[in-house]
């Protein structure tokens, strides 16, 4: 049986307080009845209170957009799992390719944010995806090997169903170049396997592999036709409820 689809919107550095709670409210009472996606939306950080309290007693999920590491220190501007716990959140993306780009995440931290997730019962949504360049050079296997190897070496095999993957290839982020559903779907084989290298075929499938990367309604039903894709990370497509609400829908 396929398992339960997952839909994140990254709203990145967008949306003010009074947006931020009116979509809260739109997209949590219009998913009131559905049981077949799970719904999850990603404010800016300072937020993320209103979110999560506006959110509570509802099915829909609230994500941080990063998180760091250590639980508390002299780490100006910084923010820990703790913090997104005791807020309410149930899952944080780390290592988008954003982050990567311009804050310098590396391969180390990012799995290093993923396992300080799982230690504090927060999802990890753990971004990685090739460059063009990288994908011109013919090097996408080797770069996801290397991207998701510092995720998995941080994974322990209890730990996999809480674990999400989000293949994102940087040439598809923001430019409406989705990949195609067959590019898509080998870059996530490719993924499943090296979990299923690690921790067996079963437990593999436990791992939700999200798509992101120009995803809109006129896209996701063939995404989600393919065999390795449980879901997607939406940026762009995701800043209205209408928008949003027609790849929730579509993803069914
Ligand atoms: C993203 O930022 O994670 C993303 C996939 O953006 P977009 O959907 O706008 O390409």
């Amino acid at each position: 049986m396929r398992k339960k689809a997952l839909i994140c919107g990254n709203w990145k550095l967008n949306h003010n307080l009074s947006q931020t709670k009116s979509m809260v409210e739109e997209v949590s009472q219009a998913i009131k009845n559905n049981e077949l996606v799970e719904v999850v939306l990603a404010p800016v950080a300072p937020l993320l209170f209103a979110a999560c309290d506006l959110a509570k007693n509802t099915s829909l999920k609230i994500a941080a957009q990063n998180v760091f590491y250590e639980q508390k220190g002299a780490f100006t501007g910084e923010w820990s799992v703790n913090h997104l716990t005791e807020l309410g959140c149930s899952y944080a993306i780390v290592g988008h390719s954003e982050r990567r780009q311009y804050f310098n995440d590396s391969d180390e931290g990012v799995g290093k944010k993923a396992r300080a997730c799982l230690d504090g019962n927060i999802k990890p949504i753990a971004c990685l995806g090739e460059t063009l360049e990288q994908r011109e050079n013919g090097q996408v296997k080797k770069v996801l090997t290397r991207q998701l190897g510092a995720v998995l070496s941080q994974v322990k095999e209890s730990d996999l169903e809480n674990l999400v993957i989000a293949y994102e290839p940087v040439w598809a982020i923001g430019t409406s170049n989705t990949a195609t559903s067959a590019q898509a779907q080998e870059a996530h084989s490719i993924l499943r396997v090296l979990i299923a290298d690690k921790f067996g075929p079963d437990r593999a499938e436990s791992v939700h592999i999200l798509y992101g990367g120009s995803v809109k309604w006129q896209n996701i039903k063939e995404l989600m036709a393919q065999k390795d894709i449980d879901g997607a990370l939406v940026g762009g497509a995701s800043l209205t409820a209408e928008s949003f609400l027609s790849i929730v829908e579509g993803s069914i």
